[in-house]
């Protein structure tokens, strides 16, 4: 297979299938259950399978990243740098989505139906986010979900600013790995979190900022859109500007 997904008829097609078939085993040993259609019209993949600009083939490149988070996930379930929240804990969250996302959502930490399954974004603001993603032609699986902390903060409030500081090794470390081209910081606390701002959200959107090599566009949180929900049209705005910027038709 080659970046497009297009399978190969050429004398090497034995050695592609084998590679191809050592690939879906390492995803599957990974917890990858589904891949993404191939997509058909003109918008570049979201999720290009390999390190843009490396040297390394995109299979040997995604197998290193997705080890890389591994190694860092355990990590991250062994923590109790924070002792109060891992000792409430019922699971860590880590992040879901694909090792080699374009995008990356950036959120603030896991509430109850988060905590309870050890996966973002699971609950009420979860599901719209997965409608925003959706309604940008996009699929949790093609980009990357991640909070700033990772465990679940006592009556879902916001963060403290040490409970931050403990995390932030491990958010940026995720983001390093995954090296996406674009980040979204959803709310306050993940915008600030990551450009290091104090800033409010409403002076914040509608900027692009860098982080690494990274292009940040914040906007608000799905949490706040169902309580307060014309701010809807406002994070379609935010949207439609993110895809433009990453040649997503929408
Ligand atoms: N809110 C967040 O910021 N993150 C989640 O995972 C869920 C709700």
């Amino acid at each position: 297979m080659d970046g497009s997904g297009k399978q190969s008829s050429s004398p090497g097609g034995s050695g592609r299938k084998r590679a191809l078939k050592q690939r879906l085993e390492s995803l599957a040993s990974s917890g990858v259950s589904s891949l993404p259609k191939r997509r058909t019209g003109k918008t570049p993949p979201i999720a290009t399978g390999g390190r843009r600009g490396s040297a390394t083939s995109p299979a040997a490149d995604l197998g290193a990243r997705i080890r890389s988070l591994d190694v860092l996930r355990d990590e991250v379930a062994a923590c109790r740098l924070c002792e109060p929240l891992a000792k409430a804990r019922t699971h860590t969250v880590f992040g879901v989505g694909s090792a080699t996302a374009r995008l990356c959502f950036l959120g603030e930490a896991p509430g109850a139906d988060e905590d309870a399954s050890g996966e973002p974004f699971v609950g009420r603001a979860g599901q719209l986010l997965t409608k925003i993603i959706e309604a940008c032609t996009l699929s949790r699986e093609e980009v990357y979900i991640l909070n700033v902390l990772k465990c679940r903060p006592p009556e879902n409030r916001r963060p403290l600013p040490d409970e931050t500081a403990s995390c932030r090794g491990y958010f940026e470390k995720q983001l390093e790995i995954i090296a996406p081209e674009f980040i979204c910081c959803l709310g306050t606390t993940a915008a600030q979190a990551l450009l290091q701002t104090d800033e409010t959200i409403g002076a914040l959107r509608k900027r692009w900022f860098s982080w690494g090599t990274a292009q940040v566009l914040c906007t608000y949180h799905p949490s706040y859109l169902l309580r307060n929900p014309p701010a809807k049209r406002e994070v379609w705005d935010d949207m439609k500007l993110l895809m433009s910027k990453m040649g997503v038709l929408v």
